[in-house]
């Protein structure tokens, strides 16, 4: 009987390590599946990038054909300059990211970089282009040093203590008990949004990207930590063509233009003075928030 019980405990210990291995393609899967599958074409060509200037043209998009979610976008991003968007939340900021990344394909109009048609290219030159700081950073659950590192396989580590630097998430990794082999992710030390956010701009300098995109969290962070992580964000963002995707006022003030989105439209842009002098939308979004002392744009 005891013969027997042994081997079944092993079993159960198989069985859970299978578990979470199961759950882990579960998580794969439902990403996937997220995505719809974009094919690069038979005569795809590499992104010969230059400067890194964008352009959208009279650019239509649904995800589903009954509804439309970007009607005729027209804007272009000159080389190195920081482009903000802000509007209503479903107003359709973040697809813009989603198109320039190419997750989907534009269903009218046409996106250009550097003068090529995003649909001409291979997605692999397109991705080694951009870096994406996203709003919610995956962490995989791994050291942090592989957690880094992940935004450019081959880096010394050196360049990855740099990046750290650079990112100020350096100190926080050091003062760890574990330092750089401290485990992250869902079964390791949870991070906060604004560390999270912070791995994930390390691991855009990394890249080293000709342009950037940086899709700033809803969430809120505290003051301090929003004020740095802006502080880090302006110093990487020079030199890149940048499109922010702006929750909050503090990040626009600085952009060259702001786009006022309003239900997949442009209904608005400028400078922020511009518009201020303007008085029309965004000025009243902007009275508006001073009054009720709100950080967050609606
Ligand atoms: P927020 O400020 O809340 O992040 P947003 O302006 O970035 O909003 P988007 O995420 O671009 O808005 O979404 C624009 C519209 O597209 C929304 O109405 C949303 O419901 C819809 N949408 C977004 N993703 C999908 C999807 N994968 N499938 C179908 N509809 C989607």
């Amino acid at each position: 009987m005891l013969q027997l019980f042994i081997p079944l405990g092993f079993l159960g210990i198989v069985y859970r390590q299978i578990k979470y291995a199961l759950a882990d393609m579960d998580l794969v899967f439902k990403l996937l599946e997220r995505e719809p599958e974009i094919v690069d074409r038979p005569d795809a060509k590499p992104l010969r990038l230059s400067e890194g200037g964008i352009r959208f043209e009279q650019v239509d998009f649904h995800y589903q054909p009954e509804r439309k979610i970007l009607h005729g976008l027209e804007f272009a991003i000159e080389p190195g300059q920081k482009i903000a968007v802000v509007g209503h939340s479903g107003a359709g900021k973040s697809t813009l990211a989603r198109l320039l990344f190419r997750f989907y394909d534009v269903t009218g109009g046409r996106i250009l970089i550097d003068g090529q048609d995003l649909r001409d290219l291979t997605q692999a030159s397109l991705r080694a282009a951009i870096g994406i700081v996203p709003q919610d950073t995956v962490l995989f659950n791994d050291s942090i040093r592989f957690n880094l590192a992940y935004g450019r396989p081959g880096a010394t580590f050196q360049e990855i203590e740099r990046a750290a630097e650079m990112a100020h998430i350096r100190a926080f990794i050091e003062s760890l008990p574990d330092g750089w082999e401290t485990v992250v992710g869902e079964r390791g030390l949870k991070l906060s949004g604004g560390e999270k956010q912070r791995v994930a701009i390390a691991r855009a300098i990394l890249k080293r990207p000709r342009i950037l995109i940086f899709d700033e969290a809803t969430s809120s962070l505290d003051s301090h930590t929003e004020q740095a992580i802006q502080q880090t964000l302006s110093e990487v963002a020079e030199d890149h063509t940048t499109l922010v995707i702006a929750h909050r006022l503090s990040t626009v003030v600085d952009a060259d233009r702001i786009l006022v989105m309003e239900q997949g439209r442009i209904r608005e842009q400028g400078t922020h003075r511009a518009l201020l002098e303007a008085g029309g939308h965004y000025a009243s979004m902007w009275e508006l928030q001073k009054r009720e002392g709100v950080e967050a744009l609606p």
